[in-house]
C-alpha cells in the first residue's frame, strides 16, 4: 500500500521461501476492507470462495445453531472470503513486486536494531552468511510471534499475557464432510473431542483443527492423527478414507506487546499481539493494524500528520486488542469445550444471539458488520483534511 503511493519500501524476509504452513484461511470484513485498499481482494476472491455458513454442532453431528454469510452480497468489500494464507502471501508479494518503489529481500534475517532521532536501522544476516546494516525513516516489525524486533525493543521475555494449556493441531485434509451434512465451517462442541472443520479450497480441501495432548513432536502428532480422526470425525474414518496434505501443531497465546511504538520502530500483526485462531481474529486483527499504520505513515509522508499519530496508532490498536480481539477470541475457544454441550446451548449468550440472527436478516447483517469495530480510521488525526481513503470511503476530516 505504501509503495502504491510511491513511497520507497524494502521488505525483509528471513526465510528463502514464503511460509506455507497451515494457518489463516478466512478473512472477515475488516481484513477484506484493507485487502481491497491494497488492490488484492479481487484476485483473492477470484481464486478463493465465499463460505456460505458457519455452524456449531454436537459430536454426534446434530446442529446447535448456525449463521449465514449470504446476507452480505459477494461484491461487497465486507463479505468473508476464504483462501489459504500461503497463496494470499504469494498474491501480495506479486503485487508488491509490480511497484517501482518496492523491493523484497528474501533470506534477510533481522538480528539486531538501533535508532537515532532521525533514522532507524536493522542488522541483518543473509542466507549466504553476509552481515548488512539497512536503514530507513521508519521500520515496522511484522516478523511474527517470536519477533526479533519486539525482543530487541522490549526484552526477550517481555510479551505480556498468557499461554493456553491446550495444544492444537491444524491439518489440511481431503475428506468428504459434505456427505455428513457439514456446512462450509463447523465448530464441534465437546469437552475432549472439540474441533473445527472448515472447507478451505474450491477443490474440496478441508482444515481440521483439533486438540491433542501437549508437548509432542510434529512426527508424534502425525502418528496420532489417524487415531484422533477416528475418535472425532463423522463416519469414524480409516486412513484410506482421507488424504492428508499437511499438519502443524501450535501452542496458543493471548498476548499484547506493552507498546506498538518505540520512536521509529512500529509493531504490527503477530509481532504485536497473539490470540487463539478460533473465530479468525489473528490475521484479521493484524491486517487492521496494517491499514491503520499505512494511513498514519502516508499522513506523515505527505505532511498531513505529525509523528504523534504513531502514538495514537499504538494506543488505538492496543485498545482494540484488549476490548475486542482478546475477549472475543477467548470466548470463541472456551465455548467449544468448557461446558456440557447440552447446558451451553441454553445459557451461552452468543448462541442466543445466533438464534435471533437465523430469523432476523437485518440483525444478522448488523452483527456481522460489527466486526468492523476492529478497524479504525487514523485519517481523522490528520492536521489537514483528506478527501478519500484510496477510493474506498469518502470522508471529511476535521483537525484534531
Ligand atoms: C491453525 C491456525 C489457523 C488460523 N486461522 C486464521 C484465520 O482463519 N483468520 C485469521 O485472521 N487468522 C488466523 N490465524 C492467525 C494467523 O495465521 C496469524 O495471525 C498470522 O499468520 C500472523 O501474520 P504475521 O504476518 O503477523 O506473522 P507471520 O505469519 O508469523 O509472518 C512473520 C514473517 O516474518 C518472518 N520473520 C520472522 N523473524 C524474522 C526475522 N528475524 N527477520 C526477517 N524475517 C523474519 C517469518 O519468516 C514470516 O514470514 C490462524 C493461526 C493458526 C495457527
Amino acid at each position: 500500500m505504501l509503495s502504491q503511493q510511491g513511497i520507497q519500501v524494502q521488505v525483509l524476509e528471513g526465510e528463502d521461501k514464503l511460509d506455507n504452513q497451515p494457518r489463516a484461511c478466512h478473512y472477515s470484513a475488516p481484513a477484506c476492507f484493507e485487502l481491497a485498499r491494497a488492490k488484492v481482494l479481487e484476485k483473492i476472491k477470484a481464486e478463493g470462495f465465499f463460505p456460505g455458513s458457519v455452524c456449531w454442532r454436537k459430536k454426534d453431528g446434530s446442529r446447535i445453531v448456525g449463521l449465514s454469510n449470504t446476507d452480505t452480497p459477494e461484491d461487497s468489500p465486507y463479505r468473508m472470503v476464504c483462501l489459504p494464507l500461503g497463496r494470499v502471501i504469494e498474491i501480495i508479494s506479486e503485487e508488491l513486486l509490480k511497484q517501482g518503489t518496492s523491493e523484497l529481500l528474501m533470506g534477510h534475517k533481522v538480528i539486531g536494531l538501533g535508532q537515532t532521532n532521525s533514522l532507524a536501522w536493522v542488522n541483518v544476516l543473509t542466507s549466504s552468511g553476509d552481515s548488512q546494516k539497512l536503514e530507513a525513516d521508519y521500520i515496522v516489525g511484522c516478523d511474527g510471534a517470536n519477533s526479533q524486533i519486539r525482543r530487541s525493543l522490549f526484552g526477550d521475555w517481555e510479551f505480556p499475557g498468557w499461554t493456553w494449556d491446550k495444544q492444537i493441531v491444524a491439518s489440511n485434509v481431503y475428506y468428504d464432510f459434505e456427505k455428513f451434512g457439514y456446512e462450509d465451517a463447523n465448530f464441534i462442541v465437546h469437552p475432549k473431542d472439540w474441533y473445527m472443520a472448515a472447507k478451505i479450497t474450491r477443490d474440496g480441501m478441508w482444515r481440521v483443527t483439533y486438540g491433542d495432548v501437549p508437548d509432542l513432536t510434529r512426527e508424534q502428532y502425525l502418528e496420532r492423527l489417524p487415531m484422533r480422526f477416528k475418535e472425532m470425525l463423522p463416519g469414524q474414518p480409516e486412513p484410506i478414507d482421507f488424504k492428508l496434505v499437511n499438519i502443524g501443531p501450535y501452542k496458543m497465546h493471548q498476548r499484547i506487546a506493552k507498546s506498538l511504538r518505540s520512536r521509529r520502530f512500529l509493531l504490527a500483526g503477530d509481532a504485536a499481539h497473539l490470540c487463539n485462531p478460533f473465530g479468525g481474529l489473528g490475521l484479521t486483527g493484524g491486517i487492521a493494524d496494517v491499514g491503520g499504520l499505512y494511513d498514519s505513515l502516508v499522513g506523515i509522508h505527505r505532511g498531513q500528520a505529525d509523528d504523534s499519530i504513531l502514538d495514537k496508532y499504538s494506543e488505538v490498536r492496543r485498545e482494540r486488542y484488549q476490548n475486542f480481539v482478546d475477549p472475543i477470541s477467548t470466548e470463541n475457544f472456551r465455548r467449544l469445550w468448557s461446558e456440557d454441550p447440552e447446558k451451553i446451548i441454553e445459557t451461552d449468550e452468543f448462541f442466543m444471539l445466533a438464534r435471533r440472527m437465523a430469523i432476523d436478516k437485518e440483525f444478522s447483517q448488523e452483527f456481522q458488520l460489527g466486526a468492523m469495530a476492529l478497524q479504525h480510521d487514523f485519517t481523522q488525526y490528520y492536521k489537514v483534511a483528506d478527501g478519500e481513503r484510496n477510493g474506498i470511503k469518502e470522508k471529511t476530516v476535521t483537525a484534531k
